[in-house]
């Protein structure tokens, strides 16, 4: 296992419990704009639709450029795609967690908070497919002949993405892979049955089902890991101590943004010279620009005028969010010990990773892309973890269906077939006085915080010129 450093405190990815950080770097908050006429009357310079990652990252950005800032956020909380909270006394995340050092700015953001990791507990078996049922196999076993496969499954990703933040680098050579879905590399790699429900438990799941997702996606991702199963693997390790909400809300006490939550935006409008903004319920905003900071499969949702450019309608409604995207946590009776469970293609429940053993029972964290599955009914969940552990017995649950959630419509990004080659570039640069965030349309991380953080700061770049006065 490979050793990570962070301001001279030596990390082992899968360690027990690790806390970090050496010294804050001072925390600046930004002094609130004085509340002037024009402000009185919602004119700002820029603002931002959506209070996620992308959002609080930009508005921070541009109020450090001395622009007034206005945040519109549908929710009644901040972080979007990522929600800490409580399941049986205990904090837990509904959405996005783990970070990564390769992850240079939500990592620079722990160390600029000061923010304490903690390592979720090493597993300590597998229970995977087997050729007629399931079994437990040792981690050495499951993890390397695993990760032998994936090897062999993205064997041309340093040739299609040698500079993986620059991921059309190689778009020659995209063009002809792009179409293909995760299912087609399955297809032409022949393989046994057994390896091909191995390697469908490590990939299909992530893209919404092998059918659904790009092969160049996990490529990508593959690229992003330095082409390492270890380093792969290693990415799910790490999570902000203190929640990913306090993660954000440090972002957003330093931006000293104007707020305005349970506001869901309905309209933008951009008139050449200034941008209008109206919410659900009828309230109106000008800025001399806007950042819409809200999710790709969200974009139908809002009506813009002019309208979206054409790759942009497309992007929102061929979707970039996993549409079926759930995630579950659930206390089990049956103790499976520290076992890390992966699926194949076609089960309710496609993963499981041990959290904590607490006196009489355990927690476990849980993703599902079946909508059948009612991820917040013990009944119907004790029946999916049944297929795989059948004496399992479910005391509580408390799960989150992203893709039925209005202002999200999907869980985390993972791109289709065609979509990078034929929209990233376009759905990434800004239309008229309006630019785009969210980590779906990231030239690294998508369908991660790291990605929501590049391309809020790019918008707000994008978006300073016509702001500036
Ligand atoms: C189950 C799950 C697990 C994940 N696991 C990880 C992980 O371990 N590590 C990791 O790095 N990433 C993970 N991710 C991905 C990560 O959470 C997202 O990529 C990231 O949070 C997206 O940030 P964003 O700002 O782009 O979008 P969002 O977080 O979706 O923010 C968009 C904001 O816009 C608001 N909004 C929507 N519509 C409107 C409107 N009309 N008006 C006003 N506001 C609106 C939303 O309410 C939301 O607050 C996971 C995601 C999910 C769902």
């Amino acid at each position: 296992m490979s050793n990570t450093t962070i301001s001279g405190l030596p990390l082992t990815r899968r360690g027990v419990l690790t806390a970090v950080t050496a010294a804050a770097a001072a925390h600046t908050v930004l002094r609130p704009p004085p509340a002037s006429a024009a402000r009185t009357r919602n004119v700002y310079d820029v603002i931002v639709v959506g209070a996620g990652f992308a959002g609080v990252t930009a508005a921070r950005a541009l109020r450090r450029k001395g622009l007034q800032v206005l945040i519109l956020e549908a929710r009644n909380r901040i972080g979007g795609r990522t929600w800490t909270t409580t399941f049986e006394g205990e904090q837990v995340e509904m959405g996005g967690v783990w970070v990564d050092p390769m992850q240079t700015h939500v990592w620079q953001e722990i160390e600029h908070q000061g923010v304490g990791l903690v390592a979720d507990p090493a597993a300590d078996r597998t229970l995977f497919p087997t050729t007629t049922d399931f079994g437990y196999f040792s981690l050495e076993e499951a993890f390397g002949r695993q990760g032998e496969l994936l090897t062999r499954f993205c064997e041309r990703a340093p040739e299609l993405f040698p500079d993986p933040t620059n991921p059309l680098a190689r778009v020659d050579l995209l063009r002809r892979v792009d179409p293909q879905t995760i299912r087609d590399r399955l297809n032409a790699l022949r393989l046994t049955d057994l390896d091909e429900k191995w390697l469908t438990g490590a990939t299909g799941g992530l893209g919404g089902g092998s059918d659904r997702g790009a092969y160049t996606q996990f490529l990508h991702w593959w690229a992003l890991c330095n082409y390492n199963a270890d380093q792969y693997y290693g990415i799910n390790t790490y999570r902000p101590a203190s929640g990913m909400a306090d993660l954000a809300q440090g972002i957003l006490t330093e931006a000293a943004a104007d707020l305005r939550l349970n506001s869901p935006v309905r309209s933008i409008t951009d008139n050449g010279r200034e941008v209008t903004v109206r919410t659900k319920t009828g309230t109106t905003y000008t800025a001399s620009s806007v950042v819409v900071a809200v999710p790709v499969n969200v974009w139908k949702t809002i009506e813009f005028g002019p309208a979206l450019s054409p790759q942009r309608r497309r992007a929102t409604s061929e979707t970039f969010g996993v549409p079926t995207a759930q995630k579950l946590w659930l206390r089990l009776q049956t103790s499976l010990g520290n076992t890390y469970v992966h699926t194949p293609d076609g089960y309710p429940v496609d993963t499981l990773v041990p959290i904590k053993q607490l006196a009489d029972s355990q927690l476990m964290v849980g993703f599902s892309g079946d909508q059948r599955l009612d991820v917040n009914n013990v009944a119907q969940v004790e029946r999916a973890v049944r297929l795989v552990v059948p004496d399992a017995r479910v005391l509580a649950v408390k799960g989150q269906n992203w893709g039925t959630d209005p202002y999200a419509r999907g869980g985390w990004s993972f791109r289709r077939p065609g979509q990078l080659t034929g929209l990233l570039n376009a759905i990434q640069l800004p239309q008229g006085r309006i630019s785009f965030a969210t980590s779906d349309i990231a030239s690294g991380w998508s369908g991660y915080v790291e990605g929501a953080m590049e391309s809020g700061l790019r918008a707000a770049e994008q978006v300073t010129r016509y702001a500036i006065r």
